[in-house]
């Protein structure tokens, strides 16, 4: 449906955990306060939500989290949803440390596409951001998705003297692999707020000098506001997610749910409907009234899109979890 400023909201994601089995300090600092177990949508209120999510004009389905993997059930989960009569796409977001277990499965369910996290190639780098030795297994996953010829496109965020210089061995994944890099920038959600970002531009300006023949890529690559470019000789593209130097909000789609059961507009403000609580409090309803009145809550939530974010006016951000609570 559209929403008060004629966008198309036609895109969920969800999160169903904001568990992790890694510890990327910008999305999951120390000392964290994790939702207790009964706050966590259960499957089922998950399907039930995303029956009424496309009766509301929803057609694509983001599976996150947290590391949606470490959930047990995940790859059923998207077969439940993929089976929805009016969903075209389920997909998910994974840092990939669970994704070889789960290929096949998640494949066998009718997964479309996947988002894999990598910021780093370099083992000791890797365990500096995400806390874990895992850098083999995620560049594993990669290596298998693109085996089994699933979609694959590789998120990295770059931090200025972390990993900001390994931009170009980043971007030659999708030389050597028909993958999409896609290069996003820090948003100053919860700790990101502290770490230093590397314009998207920067790199696009870095890419063009080495790649003089680089040129913007129009076709369709997805659901997301990542801009891409085409190298000649590169399988896959390069793709930037300039969320601060780029904003894209006119384009914006979609709308959140949190595991806990939020309804989140917009990434920037805590502005929220919940959904949980009366779901549970309709247990002895239809489904079909269940859906009925969860519908009304996601058209709430769509009308309350805010024309924008506020990334650049930090002030003005009331959103203070952090990403891994809110299903980046
Ligand atoms: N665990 C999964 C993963 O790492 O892909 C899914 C959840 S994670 C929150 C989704 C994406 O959000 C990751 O690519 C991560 O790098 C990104 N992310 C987390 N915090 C961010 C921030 N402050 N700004 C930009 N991206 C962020
Ligand atoms: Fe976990 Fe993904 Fe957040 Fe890293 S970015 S801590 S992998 S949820």
């Amino acid at each position: 449906m559209k929403d008060n400023y004629g966008r198309n909201i036609d895109y969920l994601r969800i999160s169903i955990t904001d568990r992790c089995n890694l510890r990327c300090g910008y999305c999951m600092p120390k000392g964290i306060r994790l939702a207790p177990m009964h706050d966590i949508l259960t499957y089922e209120e998950i399907e039930l939500i995303c029956k009424a999510a496309v009766k509301a004009g929803i057609t694509k389905f983001k599976i996150t989290g947290g590391e949606p993997l470490v959930r047990l059930g995940c790859p059923e989960l998207v077969g439940k949803i993929r089976s929805i009569p009016g969903v075209s796409q389920v997909t998910l977001t994974t840092n990939g440390v669970l994704l070889g277990k789960y290929l096949d499965e998640l494949m066998e369910n009718g997964l479309d596409a996947v988002n894999i996290s990598l910021d780093t190639l370099d083992r000791e780098t890797f365990r500096k951001i995400t806390g874990c030795d895992d850098a083999d297994k995620v560049k594993e996953s990669i290596r298998l998705a693109v085996e089994k010829k699933l979609p694959v496109k590789i998120n990295t965020v770059l931090q200025k003297g972390i990993n900001d210089h390994e931009w170009e061995s980043l971007a030659e994944l999708a030389k050597e692999a028909p993958v999409d890099v896609r290069f996003i920038e820090m948003m100053p959600i919860g700790y990101g707020k502290q770490c230093e970002m590397v314009s998207g531009d920067d790199i696009r300006q870095k890419l063009k000098e080495l790649f003089p023949n680089m040129e913007e890529d129009h076709s369709v690559h997805g659901n997301g506001p990542a801009i891409y470019y085409k190298i000649p000789g590169f399988r896959g593209s390069i793709g930037f997610i300039n969320a601060i130097h780029g904003k894209f909000c006119d384009q914006c789609n979609r709308i959140r749910l949190t595991a806990s059961g939020e309804f989140k507009p917009c990434l920037c403000y805590g502005e929220h409907v919940d959904v949980k609580q009366m779901i549970r409090d309709m247990a002895d309803e239809s489904e079909e009234e269940k859906i009925a009145q969860i519908e009304k809550i996601i058209v709430e939530a769509i009308q309350r899109k805010p024309q924008n974010h506020c990334f650049e006016s930090r002030e003005e951000i009331t959103e203070d979890r952090q990403m891994v609570q809110i299903g980046g």
